[in-house]
Parts: C-alpha cells; sequence; structure tokens
C-alpha cells in the first residue's frame, strides 16, 4: 500500500492510494512557496482576508462533502463531522473579519525623543504537518492566521488523509489564492525534514503526537527554525464534591466519547472528590453507555471507529495492561466481533502509576475515573502527567473552582465546561503538550516579525 492512502476504518479496505512526491517535486514546491511569498506578502491585506473569507464560504458550501470523506477517511460519525467543517469555516472567517485590524500598527508607550511602532510582518514559506482526528480545523488553525498575515504555505497532511487535503488545497484555489500560496505536498518523513531545514523555509507547525513533535522539533532547533508544537494531552476533569453531578457526568461523557475519544483535549482522566464517587460513577456509567457503537454514516450515531485498525491495537494494548495490573472494567473493555476498528465506551477505575494508563495519552474511548481525597488532592493527580494542555473543574462554588484551576499545570483550563475551541480564544499547552498558541490574535504572532520601526 502507497504511504498515502484513504482506508475505511468501518471496514479496513483500502479505497484509495496516492503516490508520494518526487525529491525534484518537493524542492520545487519549496521554491515556489518561497516565490510566492514576494507577491503575497505585499498584496493588499484587504485582498488577502477576501480570499481567506471565501476560504470560509467553500467550505460551507462543500459541508457534506467534505464531511463525507472525513467520515471515510478517519471515520467520525457524520454529524460530528458537519460540525467541524462549520468550525473550520467560522476560523477562515474570523481572521478574513478580525485579522486585518489584529495587524495594524502598535505604537510604543517610550521614554526618550521620537517614535517606536512594532509592525506584525509575514516571515515567509511555512511548513505546516498536520494529524488526521480534526482534518479541517487542525489545518484551519494554521493556514488562516497565516494567509492573512501574507506568509505562504506546505502542507503535510496525515498519510491517511490524502482526500480531504486535496479538497482543502482545491477550496483554496478556488477561492482565488494565487499559484505557489499553498501547496499540497504527499511528503515522506525525509521530505519533510529537508523541507524544514531548506534554507528558502521559515518555520514549521505540527500537530501531532509527542514522538512527531519530538522527531520535527529537533530538525527545527538544529537548523534555528521557528516551530509551533501542539501535541498530546491527558486533560483531567475534575469534579468536586459540591458540582451538579448530572452535568458533570454529562460533560464528561461527552467530553470523553466525542470523536471516538481522539482529541487531544478529550476529558481522559476524571478526578473525583471522594464524597460523591459512588454517586458520580453512577451518573456518568449512565451517560457513557448511551454512547453506542454504529456506522458513522449514520446520522444517529455517536460513536463512530477509531481511525485505524493500529490505532485501536495501541489502545487495547494499553487497556490490557491495567487490566493485568488490577484496574476495574466498569463498563466496555472488549473489542467487538466484526471488521473495522471499532472500540466499544469503556471506563476503568484503580489505575496507578505502574499501568500505563495512569501516564500515557489514551487516545480512544476509554475514561479513567481517579479517586480523590480531596481538592488538593484531585490537584496533585491532575497535575501529576507528563502533559498540560487542559482541564476543567466543576462545582458549584466559582471561587473554589477557581482556585483549583489556578493550580494546574495547563494552558487552557474551563470552570464547569471542558474546553471546546473557537476561532478567538488561544489554543495550547505546556509540558509535553508543546509549545506556542494557536487561534485568537496569539495565533497571528507565532510566524511574525515583530519588525521595530524607530523614528526621530
Ligand atoms: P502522528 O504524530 O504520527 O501524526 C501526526 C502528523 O505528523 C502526521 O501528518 C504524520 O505523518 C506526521 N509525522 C509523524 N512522524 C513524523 C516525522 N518523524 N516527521 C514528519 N512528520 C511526521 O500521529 P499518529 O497518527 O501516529 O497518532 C499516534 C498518537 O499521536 C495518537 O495515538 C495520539 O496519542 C497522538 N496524536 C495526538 C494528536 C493531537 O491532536 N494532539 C493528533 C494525532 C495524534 P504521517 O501520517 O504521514 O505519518
Amino acid at each position: 500500500m502507497s504511504r498515502y492512502a484513504t482506508v475505511d476504518p468501518t471496514t479496513g479496505m483500502v479505497v484509495a492510494e496516492f503516490d508520494t512526491m518526487s525529491d525534484a517535486e518537493a524542492e520545487r514546491s519549496v521554491e515556489n512557496a518561497h516565490a510566492a511569498f514576494q507577491t503575497w506578502r505585499r498584496t493588499d491585506v484587504a485582498e488577502r482576508a477576501a480570499i481567506v473569507q471565501r476560504i470560509a464560504d467553500g467550505h460551507r458550501e462543500h459541508a457534506d462533502e467534505l464531511a463525507a470523506l472525513m467520515t471515510l477517511e478517519m471515520g467520525k460519525p457524520v454529524a460530528q463531522a458537519r460540525g467541524e467543517v462549520a468550525l473550520a469555516a467560522s476560523i477562515y472567517e474570523y481572521y478574513a473579519t478580525k485579522g486585518p485590524e489584529l495587524l495594524a500598527d502598535e505604537k510604543l508607550d517610550i521614554a526618550g525623543a521620537g517614535t517606536a511602532v512594532v509592525r506584525t510582518d509575514p516571515i515567509g514559506a511555512l511548513l505546516g504537518i498536520m494529524p488526521w482526528n480534526y482534518p479541517y480545523y487542525q489545518v484551519a488553525r494554521f493556514v488562516a492566521p497565516n494567509l492573512l498575515l501574507g506568509n505562504t504555505i506546505l502542507l503535510k497532511h496525515a498519510s491517511n488523509c490524502p482526500q480531504q487535503a486535496l479538497r482543502i488545497a482545491d477550496i483554496i484555489a478556488a477561492a482565488g489564492s494565487p499559484d505557489g500560496v499553498y501547496h499540497n505536498v504527499f511528503a515522506s518523513n525525509d521530505q519533510v525534514a529537508r523541507m524544514i531545514a531548506h534554507p528558502l523555509v521559515q518555520g514549521v507547525s505540527l500537530t501531532g503526537s509527542e514522538r512527531a513533535g519530538k522527531a520535527v522539533g529537533s530538525v527545527a532547533g538544529a537548523n534555528l527554525k521557528k516551530s509551533v508544537l501542539e501535541l498530546g494531552g491527558s486533560d483531567a476533569f475534575i469534579v468536586l464534591a459540591d458540582a451538579d453531578l448530572d452535568i458533570a457526568a454529562r460533560d464528561a461523557a461527552a467530553g470523553r466519547f466525542a470523536n471516538a475519544g481522539q482529541a487531544c483535549t478529550s476529558s481522559k482522566r476524571l478526578v473525583v472528590e471522594d464524597a460523591v464517587w459512588d454517586d458520580f460513577l453512577e451518573a456518568f456509567l449512565a451517560y457513557a453507555e448511551q454512547w453506542t457503537i454504529g456506522n458513522p454514516t449514520d446520522e444517529a450515531t455517536r460513536l463512530g471507529p477509531m481511525s485505524s485498525l493500529a490505532a485501536r491495537a495501541d489502545l487495547v494494548a494499553q487497556v490490557e495492561d491495567a487490566v493485568a495490573k488490577g484496574a476495574t472494567v466498569h463498563l466496555g473493555g472488549v473489542v467487538p466481533e466484526g471488521p473495522g476498528a471499532f472500540y466499544p465506551a469503556t471506563v476503568l477505575s484503580g489505575v496507578d502509576a505502574t499501568m500505563r494508563a495512569y501516564h500515557e495519552e489514551l487516545f480512544g474511548p476509554v475514561a479513567v475515573v481517579h479517586r480523590a481525597s480531596s481538592a488538593d488532592d484531585a490537584v496533585r493527580i491532575a497535575n501529576d502527567s507528563p502533559y498540560g494542555l487542559g482541564g476543567a473543574v466543576f462545582s458549584s462554588d466559582e471561587a473554589r473552582a477557581a482556585h483549583v484551576a489556578d493550580r494546574l499545570d495547563v494552558g487552557m483550563v474551563g470552570i464547569n465546561t471542558t474546553i471546546k475551541s473557537a476561532p478567538d480564544l488561544p489554543f495550547g499547552g505546556v509540558k509535553n503538550s508543546g509549545i506556542g498558541r494557536e487561534l485568537g490574535r496569539f495565533g497571528l504572532d507565532e510566524f511574525a516579525n515583530k519588525k521595530l520601526v524607530r523614528t526621530m
């Protein structure tokens, strides 16, 4: 099988295959992206914004087709897939409408004579390396701010999303983006490394695993290239004793099982204060049972297959390790008969630090419920992770929740809500969850030259 292929996760069958580009094509695409940058950076920002708006429109116009391709290539239930396409469109629209004012020069209040102004200028051709779990949204987070800013883009999508990668490139071309401004690249890892090292490429943004982040970040570092890395997470969802347990249980189930649990900000670890352990667990299991497996093309399905048989095998190994070492399975935990990468909504407790499931990211529909003796103990458990992406605290006492939220070592925290991405809210983490921020005004600054202009 070719490296870039559509493999239907409901059947495991190969549907379409695509060739990896040649080294000569990889070199040409870098040269074209650099050449296009010379014109694109000088194109009026209103014109760039108009193109970014038409990319939003293109996503909306083709929403059903884009969603169907996502369902085919990575198994997202179609209703959730349409929601993602709408979110991606709203990100392009946000930068098209708000972006120009965010790029305005900033006058500094300085001591001494004269004036000082900071410009936000583009830096050049960039490489984006994107994952399969949110194939349109992740691309939008990187592409929308950078096209608006005036950077040009080489985009290497996940090898199991080739048809979506090609449709994104079509939509961007149909929106009127000039030749060379956006290139889809079906590149090998070696070609990716050479692109990062290439003198005509100025930076790289990757969303994906810690392993990929280390590989890409080290090439970027060795070549003094700017990198933004959005990596894994193992978000804690803390339920304090005074929380509304029904709402907390409902949101925890949605936070854990949406997208078959394959989100960096999934609520992977539920940390529950001892006093409400039994009541919360009962309520949570009742909601978790509603996440039944179904065909992802069916409108009513909430839990589709995982993205691939290999991804499911990794998850099964993590669950088997926990169970062998004494974890309790409250729900699920058994691979269903039949084809495809399906895995049921699963709930584990009694997971301790000897088990892989304690420290590793569980990238599938498996919730781990931890018992905390107090709010302080909940903070300790939540922070006992190599990751620091998001988190949530549920409590009817906002001040108490805020005090807990303040002590979480994460990049994003919700009080009585899970973290839901929005175009105007910054997204990113600390610790092994990555480096940098995307979205909002912060996403425009990552690959910008904040250029000082001093006048006397
Ligand atoms: P990867 O991190 O391998 O894939 C993400 C992207 O990085 C893909 O485009 C992939 O390309 C690319 N990539 C991987 N390794 C390299 C490399 N050495 N050089 C250049 N590009 C590279 O994720 P997987 O699909 O393998 O998933 C594995 C785990 O990663 C998941 O179980 C989950 O824990 C985590 N993950 C987290 C995500 C998040 O949103 N935080 C998203 C996806 C995964 P290719 O597909 O061609 O290999």
